[in-house]
């Protein structure tokens, strides 16, 4: 198996005894943008003098700038069904807590994106329980077909990412014919006795079923795929290094690794107590994780979630963040219900905020909030996309179209406010678009997205 746990370990043990000198070095590495060994990551996972962290933050940040720009990409959870036969200890839908159980009808799925689309929300991620017979792959797809043909004025979801337990090739065929995004699974824990532990009698118990889940996936053509641990479940250096590892293997065996990769946190549930879990990740300890991520997978988005508070968030991102959740409910029918007060959430979160509230914050902190799908719709998706970005001929796309769903955006759901501000910042990064056959072309799309004109992209 690729995951080798024993490997991990040793690697661990040893960069315990890295110096202040050896740390340096590796970040000079890391500065130069040279590829790092694992060893390498067990060393900067060690990190713990206040200047050499705040090194790491900028080193980390000055790759997101150069790559990603400052562009930020938002979407929002859609959970159509809680039944769950599995028994995660950490998750609030687990079969043994007494819950009401329910899943999402066609018709309700379809208030839930139109709420979800009145709040600009193009881009969505769908969440399920583990459960083969009230959340079979049927009502998976269909689910995914009310979403996509669900429109209200301007609104409209464009791309639907998956995030559904581990099955079979044929099932994932039949995910990439509906035209998903990214398939999004967490593998928890990377920590196998952990894992055992924390998955007791059920499906999910299955470890190495659950880590060919991308295997699969690859082979059935999704070739977006998105990574992710539970931080809090086991040590987190493990669970860092075992991620580039995972992610080395996808490369290796299919010429392309994570799209994104998640870093949840560990919240409060119904039916658990955080206080059973050793290894809860303080903030220092997560930003020092989301910016090893960044450093050693430059190219690959990193999400981030309402389970962070407002203030980690707005600091975090400045540390490698490429996408987040704005305005999530993470419980079933929750867009809905949510001002009654009637539902289960799947975990506690944190940032309560409206999209509306959030972008406002990104403009303020001089990141372009974006809704935009156009890679996926354009087929660069997989290497194709890696490619470009490997390239930086991405840039040349993605910060164009950021602003022109920024202008939708602002036309469509802004007040007043966003508005001027969104306003100034779209038309000070066009103008400043070098290349002047893309700035013209730019600025002549935001005066028909101004007029009327909706969904243009490069
Ligand atoms: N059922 C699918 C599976 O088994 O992968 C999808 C999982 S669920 C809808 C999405 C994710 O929520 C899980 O993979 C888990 O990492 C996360 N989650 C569960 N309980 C959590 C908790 N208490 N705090 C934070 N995240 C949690």
């Amino acid at each position: 198996m690729f995951i080798n746990q024993e490997y991990i370990n040793s690697l661990l043990k040893e960069a315990k005894h890295a110096g202040k000198e050896e740390i340096q070095k590796v970040l000079e590495k890391a500065r130069k943008g040279k590829g790092l060994s694992h060893r390498d990551i067990a060393v900067l996972l060690e990190i713990s003098d206040e200047e050499q962290s705040r090194e790491m933050f900028n080193i980390a940040g000055n790759i997101k700038k150069s790559i990603y720009g400052n562009r930020i990409v938002v979407f929002a959870p859609l959970y159509i069904s809680n039944y769950c036969v599995n028994n995660c200890t950490y998750c609030g839908y687990k079969r043994t807590n007494k819950i009401a159980r329910r899943r999402l009808s066609r018709d309700e799925i379809r208030e839930e994106v139109r709420i979800l689309e009145k709040m600009g929300h193009k881009r969505l991620a769908l969440e399920a329980g583990e459960d083969p017979v009230n959340c079979d792959i049927d009502y998976v797809l269909d689910s995914i077909a009310a979403v996509y043909d669900t429109h209200e004025e301007n609104g409209v979801i464009r791309r639907v990412n998956v995030n559904i337990a581990a099955t079979t090739v044929d099932n994932y065929r039949k995910l990439k014919a509906a035209g998903i995004g990214t398939y999004i699974l967490f593998q928890e824990t990377y920590h196998s006795p952990t894992y055992d532990k924390v998955h007791p009698n059920s499906i999910k118990h299955d470890f190495e079923y659950h880590l060919t889940a991308f295997d699969r996936a690859m082979e059935a053509g999704i070739d977006d795929v998105g990574g992710g641990v539970l931080f809090g479940l086991a040590d987190p250096k493990f669970e860092v290094l075992a991620l580039m590892i995972h992610n080395e293997h996808l490369e290796e065996k299919f010429g392309v690794g994570f799209h994104t990769i998640s870093v949840p946190r560990l919240k409060k549930a119904e039916g658990m107590d955080l206080s059973e879990f050793p290894y809860l990740v303080d903030d220092e300890t997560f930003k020092k994780i989301v910016a090893v991520i960044r450093i050693a997978v430059p190219f690959t988005g990193i999400i981030l979630s309402t389970r962070e508070s407002h203030e980690l968030r707005r600091e975090v991102i400045n540390y490698g963040i490429s996408q987040i959740s704005a305005g999530s409910c993470t419980g079933v029918g929750g867009y809905r219900e949510h001002e009654e007060g009637k539902i289960v959430q799947q975990f506690d979160i944190a940032d309560q905020r409206s999209p509306l509230e959030v972008l406002k914050e990104l403009i303020d902190d001089k990141h372009i909030p974006s809704y935009c799908t156009a890679c996926y719709r354009m087929g660069r998706t997989g290497d194709r996309f890696m490619s470009l970005a490997r390239t930086g001929q991405i840039q040349n796309v993605c910060l164009p179209n950021a602003l022109m769903t920024l202008m939708e955006y602002i036309m469509d759901y802004g007040d007043e406010e966003l508005y001027i501000k969104g306003e100034k910042l779209i038309f000070a990064e066009a103008n400043g678009i070098q290349r002047e056959d893309i700035k013209n072309l730019l600025l002549n799309n935001l005066q028909r997205i101004k007029g009327g004109e909706r969904d243009l992209y490069l």
